[in-house]
């Protein structure tokens, strides 16, 4: 018993020691934050918004457009263009973006991203509502990404009650399509992302690991579509092009392309042929998943697979290849390993420990395409801190991450814009 009072004693002189580093009335006005930041939550998870809705993203969009033009920004929907990248899930008409332009008095850049969408199917959510039970809200897409979403808009409410313009710029875009691999959003994220000093992503940070991350892998699909020509499997066999034998000895020849040395993965995932059993199949197709860590290695892979297409069992199966890039690696550049290990500091100051994400953890990222044609600083994962991205029984943020999470992005803006981030 004594032992445990003694532990929360010294746990509080920690913690009051900590917070005495963090600045005010910065500190303050984050705190104040915390709870119109869940009512915003709240509103934007009750909001049914998956890649596919286009009325959900629609609402959703509308609500977060006037959230901040509320906030005095410059703002506008993009509808997804002619400059679309379509892949072979694309839709027809992905969500809009919404950008918005805050204007300050300063010279820098700073771009703040995050994305309205969901991987879920409309009519979820009434089994999922939005609930808080202890440090954990919960609700679908919470984590992924509707608490970016709050976070920007809060961040830049706590920078207009503290009349805060040193910044040149503060642009935010926000799309509906990352969980399709962003096929209208990536030409304006690469755009901003080099027109900016530093890109702030706000995907959701991990429960286990209070990190950002500066290194994301990228990601490609290689299909395969083979045409043969059907026969009578039994009476005419020699009369047909089996798509699916030339598909076994296409993927048998391209099943070593990896090169773990350099990061490259490729590995077969998906396939399918066939009509009848008793039908020799003139339709067959495969797709393989590929991860590199350097932006070349997708021209190196593909490369690779066009090479070994030449090879044919059966010549007269007609092959159609298809590389599809659905996100680029996300390399940390020196400046942003800098910007980070600020960060570090600046997170420090509200007694947290940044654990800084230098080596690649599972998927790609809408950063990436803004760190595409630039050096200048991307980080990922500002967000809170998250937990079951799409898993619909178990998505939540931690509501201790709020503030911490607030604090260190309001005042990276604000070190930036003053030219103090060092
Ligand atoms: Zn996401």
């Amino acid at each position: 018993m004594k032992r445990s009072v003694f532990t929360l004693a010294a746990g509080l002189v920690y913690a009051s020691f900590a917070l005495s580093q963090a600045q005010q009335p910065l500190l303050s006005t984050v705190q104040a934050q915390k709870a119109p930041y869940l009512k915003t939550l709240e509103s934007l998870v009750s909001i049914e918004s998956g890649s596919r809705d286009r009325e959900g993203l629609n609402k959703i969009s509308a609500l977060v457009h006037a959230r901040l033009k509320a906030l005095g920004a410059q703002v506008e929907f993009i509808e997804p263009g002619e400059r679309i990248y379509k892949m072979y899930d694309t839709p027809e008409r992905p969500g809009r973006m919404v950008k918005a332009v805050f204007k300050g008095n300063g010279s820098k850049k700073i771009l703040l991203i995050a994305h309205m969408d969901t991987v879920y199917l409309k009519g979820m959510l009434a089994k999922q509502p939005f609930r808080v039970e202890g440090d954990r809200a919960y609700g679908l897409g919470i984590a992924d990404d509707k608490q970016g979403v709050a976070l920007i808009i809060h961040t830049l409410e706590t920078l207009k009650q503290l009349k805060f313009k040193d910044y040149g710029q503060i642009t935010v875009l926000l799309n509906g399509d990352e969980e399709i691999s962003s096929p209208a959003a990536r030409a304006y994220f690469t755009e901003l992302g080099a027109q900016h000093d530093a890109t702030f992503s706000c995907e959701a940070s991990q429960v286990k690991s209070d990190r950002v991350a500066l290194t994301t892998a990228g990601i490609a699909a290689v299909t395969l579509e083979l045409t043969g020509k059907a026969s009578h499997a039994g009476a005419a066999p020699e009369l047909g092009h089996n798509a699916l034998t030339e598909l076994a000895f296409q993927i048998q020849q391209m099943r070593d392309l990896s090169d773990p040395s350099l990061g490259i993965k490729m590995n077969w995932t998906l396939s399918s042929a066939g009509t009848n059993r008793n039908v020799i199949p003139a339709v067959a197709s495969a797709s393989a998943d590929v991860r590199v860590l350097h932006k070349e290695d997708f021209d190196t892979i593909e490369a690779r697979v066009k090479e070994k297409l030449k090879t044919q069992q059966n010549p007269a199966v007609k092959i159609e290849m298809n590389f599809e890039r659905r996100r680029p690696p996300m390399v940390t550049s020196d400046e942003t390993l800098k910007m980070a290990q600020y960060a570090k500091k600046v997170y420090a100051e509200v007694g947290r420990e940044l654990v800084l994400g230098t080596v690649a953890a599972g998927g790609g990222t809408d950063a990436a395409f803004a760190g595409l044609e630039t050096t200048n600083p991307v980080i990922e994962s500002m967000g809170l801190q998250g937990f079951g991205s799409h898993s619909n029984d178990d998505e939540y943020v931690l509501i201790s991450s709020i503030e911490p999470r607030m604090y260190m992005l309001t005042k990276l803006i604000m070190d930036i814009s003053q030219g103090k981030n060092h």
